[in-house]
């Protein structure tokens, strides 16, 4: 097979499958649209190297013109997909003006003073300089993991490929003939090799990026409750974990309520079920405000709540939960008043969660026992396991 004909194809091969791949991607998650772009600029890109090869059906200036216009296309829409994943606002001003200037001055060296060195100059100088404002907007990304890193480091890559090899490569070529001419150069032989490399490097990582969005994705489907919004069972026994690991050795505070509606069953028959989904959306409301930054929320059970209080003790658990139960009642008026019951417990030492969890419990069944809508604490002293119960009616 033609070597040239194989290296020409290369590239517009390589954009087609990624287009393809991305495409696909973008298919299962709509919500990214910085995956459709990226398909979108790999097509462009797949245009851009094949124009270059068979000039015949659009003639040579034609497919010149077309083929050029169709790398810029790719480069500022693979570009702005880049940034957009990571930035709410795109580098509108820095992609526009590397595009504007390379575009003006492109045709300027294609319609005025032709000159096929100073057009590649120009279009090199171009990409060079917009992949040096995706490398700083990457650079101001607060939190940067390997993913990121690799991107920067890649974007730096391209634009020293786009300028640096670029010059180097034509000094040392001189100058460039005819058509067929630049088709053999070195230039252009280097330009497609590099760029088929630089590609596959960046789709890899953008593709890695893409799927570390969709496991996190997942993973905060499954760890989260539709109805309320809070952390489900798994979510919240999870975050509790890493909690109390982290704040066990300091020996600080932690207190745990446990809450649940106060005869819901008979809300649902009176008011209907879909009524009931709503209190329970209202009151994971309540429960969301009152923990804040530091509390972890979670409805663990249809009607029944778990917030984990990291560096609260008694006194603190016990206002949290009368601060619940007083913004419940105030917020259910309307003939229908809802009531909840609280237990709460505070860590002893090495305590598992399960154990505080049963605790917490136990001090609920005394609220419930005690007439419901009501906050009961129990102490329990590790070394001597007896408990003393401290709550009263709230
Ligand atoms: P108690 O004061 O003893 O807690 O009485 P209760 O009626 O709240 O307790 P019980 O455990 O007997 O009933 C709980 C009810 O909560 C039964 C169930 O229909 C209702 N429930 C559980 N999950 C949901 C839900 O997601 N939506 C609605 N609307 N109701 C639910
Ligand atoms: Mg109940
Ligand atoms: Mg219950």
């Amino acid at each position: 097979m033609d070597t040239g004909l194989f290296l020409a194809l290369l590239n517009p091969s390589i954009a087609l499958v990624l287009a393809a791949a991305f495409g696909a991607l973008w298919a299962y998650q709509k919500n990214r649209s910085y995956l459709a772009v990226l398909a979108i600029g790999y097509v462009a890109t797949a245009i851009g190297f094949l124009l270059q090869h068979f000039v015949q059906p659009l003639g040579l200036k034609a497919s010149q013109i077309a083929s050029s216009l169709a790398f810029m296309v790719a480069v500022c829409l693979i570009s702005g997909a880049i940034v957009s994943r990571y930035r709410n606002r795109l580098p509108l001003v820095g992609i526009g003006i590397a595009a504007s200037v390379g575009a003006a001055l492109y045709g300027w060296f294609m319609f005025v003073d032709q000159d096929l060195i100073r057009r590649i100059l120009v279009l090199n100088f171009a990409f060079g300089a917009i992949s040096l404002v995706v490398a700083a907007e990457l650079w101001g990304v607060r939190k940067r993991g390997p993913a990121e890193t690799v991107l920067l480091v890649l974007s730096l890559l391209a634009s020293m490929n786009f300028i640096v090899r670029t010059l180097i490569v034509l000094k040392i070529e001189g100058p460039i003939g005819d058509h067929q001419g630049f088709l053999h150069s070195t230039y252009w032989t280097t330009a497609m090799l590099s760029h088929a490399v630089l590609t596959l490097m960046l789709a890899l990582c953008l593709f890695t990026a893409a799927a570390l969005d969709v496991v996190a994705a997942l993973r905060s489907d499954s760890h989260t409750d539709a109805l309320s919004g809070l952390f489900n069972r798994r979510g919240f026994e999870e975050q509790a974990l890493e909690a109390l690991a982290r704040c066990a050795p300091t020996g600080l505070p932690v207190s745990l309520v446990l809450a649940d509606l106060d005869h819901f069953k008979a809300v649902n028959d009176s008011f209907g079920h879909a009524e009931g989904d709503r209190v329970i959306a209202n009151f994971a409301g309540v429960l969301r405000r009152v923990a804040g930054t530091q509390g972890i929320p979670g409805r663990i059970g249809g009607e029944e709540f778990a917030v984990l209080l990291p560096l609260a003790d008694l006194a603190a658990a016990r206002l949290f939960a009368e601060t619940v139960r007083a913004g419940f009642g105030l917020s259910e008026s309307g003939g229908m008043r809802v009531t909840a019951s609280f237990g709460i417990a505070m860590l002893s030492h090495d305590e598992p969660l399960h154990r505080l969890m049963q605790r917490a419990d136990d001090a609920l069944y005394r609220a419930k026992q005690s007439g419901r809508d009501g906050v009961r604490v129990v102490y329990e002293r590790s070394a001597l396991s007896t408990r003393v119960d401290l709550g009263g009616r709230g």
